[in-house]
Order: C-alpha cells, then structure tokens, then sequence
C-alpha cells in the first residue's frame, strides 16, 4: 500500500489504533463520518465527541437530517471512514448506493483516515467486488432493511432494484494528487 503513495499504519489491536488516531487529529479540526459499521463498532466518535471535536455523520442523525448531514461531512477538515476492500496489491475498492462516502475517500478534505480489519484484505479487484457483493451488500441490505435480491438468497444478480446500493464503483490505485490518506490496519475482524 504505501507503494501506491497511501501512508499506512498497522496496530495489533483496536485500542492502539484510537489512541494513535486520536493523536493524528486536531481537537479545533471538525471531523465528517461515512457510512461505516468498522467506525461505529470501535466507538471512536464518542471519544472524538467527548474531547471537543465537533462531527458530522449521518448515522446519528433523523432521516430528514441526513442529506444535510452528509453535506456537512463532505467539507470537514478531516473524514474517518473504512474501505470495503484493500487488493493485495494496495487498491482501495468500495462500492456506495449515495456516494458520499467515497466521493470523500479521494477528495476534499485535509486529511482522510480509513481505519480497516485485516478482514477488508482481498486478493484482487475482482475478488474484492464479489465479496463486497456477496457478504458486505447482503448484511447491509439486512441491516438496513433494503428489498435487494442478495438480502434473501445472499448472493448478487445484478439487480434493479430501487432499494440498489450498489450504483457507484470506486477504485483507488494511488494516493490522489491533493490528498492526504492514511490508512490505519488493525489486525481484527472489523466489519464486513
Ligand atoms: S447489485 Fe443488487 S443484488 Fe447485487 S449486491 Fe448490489 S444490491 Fe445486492
């Protein structure tokens, strides 16, 4: 990965990971959030919250709030989400249904922190999006109670949903020219 450019960081354990991102971050840097069940489950939003970092994230907000929200996070100092997938060979895949969250994986913020479980590691692109289809897309479709075809059988068919997630496939090969990633790799199953 850090051959593509990304600065990356490995930690033995969740606990490690936060305190170092804690670190990394300013208190006066507002921080926005993506969609993300790694971020939610390591709970560092509370600790961020709790020190005076003010954070925009759309999971904690009211539906009608939400898109307001996501805008709010798009123009924060710094955004903290994970990645569905890191290839082998240092990619960043992911898939989004509104596109947020990866719109801010490549652009517009001082520093972009995507913290990841040895779990998001795949072999290839192609490895990567059938997994994101096949496991990630099913459990999220569970969670957010989305009628898609792979919430019932597991598996995707390419569907037309209008409950779809899957409608922006974005792949990051390098370090984009004005950004600034790091990402942190704990070695735990986070997410999925
Ligand atoms: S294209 Fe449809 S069926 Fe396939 S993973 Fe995405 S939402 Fe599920």
């Amino acid at each position: 990965m850090s051959d593509n450019g990304f600065e990356v960081e490995f930690f033995e354990n969740v606990d490690e990971a936060k305190k170092k991102i804690l670190e990394d971050i300013q208190i006066n840097q507002d921080i926005g959030i993506g969609g993300s069940m790694t971020v939610h489950d390591i709970k560092l939003y509370t600790e961020l919250k709790n020190r005076g970092n003010k954070i925009y994230w759309h999971w904690l907000v009211d539906s009608k709030d939400k898109n307001k929200e996501r805008q709010k996070a798009s123009r924060a100092d710094v955004y903290i989400c994970s990645t569905n997938s890191i290839t082998e060979d240092g990619k960043l895949i992911n898939i989004d249904g509104v596109g947020n969250r990866v719109a801010s994986m490549f652009y517009g913020h001082e520093k972009i922190i995507i913290i990841a479980g040895v779990n998001k590691i795949h072999k290839d692109e192609k490895d990567a999006i059938k997994r994101i289809k096949d496991i990630a897309c099913p459990q999220n479709a569970k969670r957010l109670n989305l009628d898609t075809p792979c919430r019932h059988t597991g598996k995707c068919n390419d569907c037309n949903s209008p409950h779809r997630m899957c409608r922006v496939t974005v792949t990051i090969e390098r370090n984009p020219m004005q950004s600034n990633i790091k990402i942190y790799l704990i070695n735990k199953e986070l997410g999925y």
